[in-house]
This record gives structure tokens, C-alpha cells and sequence, in this order.
């Protein structure tokens, strides 16, 4: 039996929004690279193949509460208001952007709390990438909201699934039920109380804590539904990997480049604290890394790592700023690698919702997105 389409959540309340007119690299004022321009490319794709994607703009109101259980109060509260506050204190519309830092050699020591806008964008923010504009919070709140509506879908299909292996009725392991999340802005760099790389609400995040925290859903033994990230995206998601540091569900696992943004995090030796050790898994790869290598590394963790864990669902953050052009990052993988990649996932045989994280290539953006999809269908080209 073929596998069904994968079904596509977006928005414009997400995709279009959130615009700031440049950020700063390498000390160079230039574009901002996590524009609209990339998921327009992305859906340009997907309604290219129609036999393969079914899109959608039904979004749920899930509230404030599951963002509330992943982001402190304080921090929420702040992303919400600080364009404002900016603008009123004279701050450049382009958007906030912190001027200092609490860099962890002066944080030692300081006890002053910031009250001044300004020193609040530093508090709240690590890099000078995640820039502030006015519809910057209602962007991530409807990233979030789109990630929760697909993560509510990818319940349903999955009990349909598993009633299918049980009945027989044309379900099988090979043809696990797929989604895809077309969000920004994206989420693995968003922490529980500061943003950065981009990342403003840590979507995967959000999503999988609201799975765990779902009354009725449960494993066999009582526990809540077990979830397996499973984050490919060229960066280390630190984000991620600090929310979730401290438990044993869900287990966090990432496939970055070594010696590259976020710099400070992504070691292999970072495995979790207390009930969290052990299920944090790091595999850092060279920035010459090729198509194969990069599948091997990928078919490895998911034996090692992914398939022992006994997950219910896989959740991905879907990067594919590991492609050889991408203009901020890239190791020498080439577009041929993505239906393998999506193949390996697909292989897992578990239901799997797919977030849109970073990738900046905008030409190669749909093929490459397309093509990790399609190898989730089971076919070998985008
Ligand atoms: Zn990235």
C-alpha cells in the first residue's frame, strides 16, 4: 500500500511576518538570512507535488499554557513587550538588539537586575541575531500555535496507525504516517528564558511537551507517550538540548557540525543531568563532512540511540542549512543526501513530525526540504 501524502501545516500569521531588514555577521551589517523568502521557496515545492504533500492553514488556539511549560513567565512576558519599550526609549526600528551581554566572567560576580530596555535585550538574548520587531512575538506565537495544531494530527494518525498494524488492515512498519510543521521563525536555539540563532519559542519543544503532558495519552505501562528528537539541522540545538537536560523523556539527539555556531555548546560529553543522563546525545562532525559520511553518522544514531529508546513518536527539527551552499553554514552535503536522510527516518518506522528549522540556501531550499520528505515517502529523488 503507497504511503499517504504528508500533511502540511502553515501559516501566514507565521511565514510572512517578523521581517527585520539585516542582522550582523562576522561584524558585517547584511540581509537577514531567516526571511519569508525561504518557506515561500519551501511551499513553492510542496504545491508542486500535490500527489505527495496536502497543505493546510487550519491552525487551533492552544492558549499561552503549553508555551508557559517550556518558557519562564519573565522571558515571555519580555518578548512581548520589548519593541515597544524600545521604540518609546529611541531604540532603531529595525529592532531590538542587545548592546551588552552578561558574558559568564562579569555575570559571576554581578547581582544587579536589569530594568533598563537595553540591558533587558542582553539579558534576554545571547547573540545579535535574534533581532525584535514589532510582530516578532505574534510571528513565534503562531509558529508555536502551528507546530501544537500538527502535533494534535500527528496523535490522531498515530492511534490510526497502530490500530491498522493491529488489524492488518494495509498499515505497516515500513509506511509510518508523516507531518510537517512549515514554521518560523525556527526553534532550536530558543531556551527556556533567552533566545538567539534566530529562534525566539523553541517549537519542537513546545510540541513535545504538550505530547507528554496529555492526560490520556499513555504507554501500556501508564507512563506518558515516550518522544525521540531527532535534530538535523546543521546547528546545535542548545535550546533544546537545556529544556529537556534534566529528564529522561523526551530523548534529545542531535547531528551538528563541530567548531560552528553556537560555539559553546554541542560536545559529546554534554549527556544530561540527573533523571536527564543519558538521554542527551550529541554527535558532533567535521565541517568537511560528505553525503555518506553524513547518512552513516545519521543510520548510527538512530540504531544506537533512537530505536533502544522505544519512542511513541519522532519529532524532527528539520535543518537543512547542512547543504554545501548554504551561505551561513554547510558541510559538503550535497542535495542527492536529502531522500536518504529522509529514508533512514522513514526506517525508524514510528509516526514523525517534521518542524522546519534553519537552512538558507533559498534556491536549493524546496529540494532539499523536498527532498528529506520524499525519502520519508520512500522515494529516492525529491
Ligand atoms: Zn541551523
Amino acid at each position: 500500500m503507497a504511503p499517504s501524502p504528508i500533511k502540511v501545516f502553515t501559516s501566514a500569521l507565521c511565514t510572512t511576518m517578523h521581517t527585520p531588514a539585516y542582522e550582523f555577521l562576522s561584524g558585517a551589517e547584511t540581509q537577514y538570512y531567516e526571511s519569508p523568502a525561504r518557506l515561500e521557496a519551501i511551499l513553492h515545492y510542496l504545491e508542486s507535488n500535490p500527489s505527495s504533500f496536502e497543505i493546510t492553514e487550519h491552525v487551533e488556539d492552544f492558549g499561552y499554557a503549553p508555551i508557559q511549560r517550556v518558557h519562564r513567565q519573565d522571558f515571555l512576558d519580555y518578548l512581548e513587550t520589548a519593541y515597544k519599550e524600545w521604540i518609546l526609549e529611541g531604540g532603531h526600528p529595525n529592532g531590538v538588539l542587545p548592546a551588552t551581554i552578561p558574558h559568564y566572567k562579569v555575570a559571576r560576580l554581578g547581582r544587579q537586575t536589569p530594568v533598563n530596555t537595553l540591558a533587558k535585550a542582553g539579558e534576554y538574548c545571547f547573540d545579535l541575531s535574534a533581532v525584535i520587531t514589532k510582530d516578532t512575538f505574534k510571528a513565534a506565537w503562531n509558529a508555536a500555535q502551528v507546530t501544537l495544531t500538527a502535533t494534535k494530527e500527528l496523535v490522531r494518525v498515530a492511534a490510526e496507525y497502530e490500530q491498522g498494524l493491529v488489524e492488518g488492515t494495509g498499515a505497516a512498519r515500513s509506511n509510518p504516517p508523516g507531518l510537517y510543521a512549515l514554521v518560523r521563525p525556527p526553534g532550536h536555539h530558543a531556551q527556556s528564558d533567552v533566545c538567539g540563532g534566530y529562534c525566539f519559542m523553541n517549537n519542537v519543544a513546545i510540541a513535545t511537551q504538550w505530547l507528554i503532558d496529555q492526560p490520556e495519552l499513555k504507554r501500556k505501562d501508564g507512563g506518558p507517550k515516550k518522544i525521540a528528537i531527532l535534530d538535523i539541522d546543521f546547528h546545535h540545538g542548545n535550546g533544546t538540548q537545556e529544556i529537556f537536560y534534566t529528564t529522561s523523556n523526551p530523548l534529545y539527539t542531535s547531528l551538528h557540525t563541530r567548531d560552528d555556531y553556537p560555539y559553546f555548546t554541542g560536545a559529546e560529553v554534554e549527556i544530561g543531568e540527573g533523571q536527564g543522563v543519558g538521554f542527551n546525545i550529541n554527535i558532533p562532525l567535521p565541517q568537511s563532512t560528505t553525503d555518506d559520511e553524513y547518512v552513516a553518522a545519521l543510520e548510527k544514531l538512530i540504531q544506537e540511540h533512537v530505536v533502544p529508546y522505544d519512542a511513541d513518536y519522532i519529532m524532527v527539527s528539520l535543518g537543512v542549512d547542512t547543504y554545501k551552499d548554504d551561505p551561513i553554514a554547510g558541510f559538503l552535503v550535497t542535495s542527492d543526501a536529502y531522500p536518504r536522510i529522509g529514508n533512514a527516518i522513514r526506517k525508524i518506522g514510528l509516526p514523525t513530525l517534521f518542524v522546519q528549522e534553519g537552512g538558507y540556501c533559498v534556491e536549493k531550499l524546496g529540494v532539499n526540504v523536498g527532498g528529506i520528505l520524499q525519502g520519508y515517502l520512500g522515494k529516492t529523488t525529491a
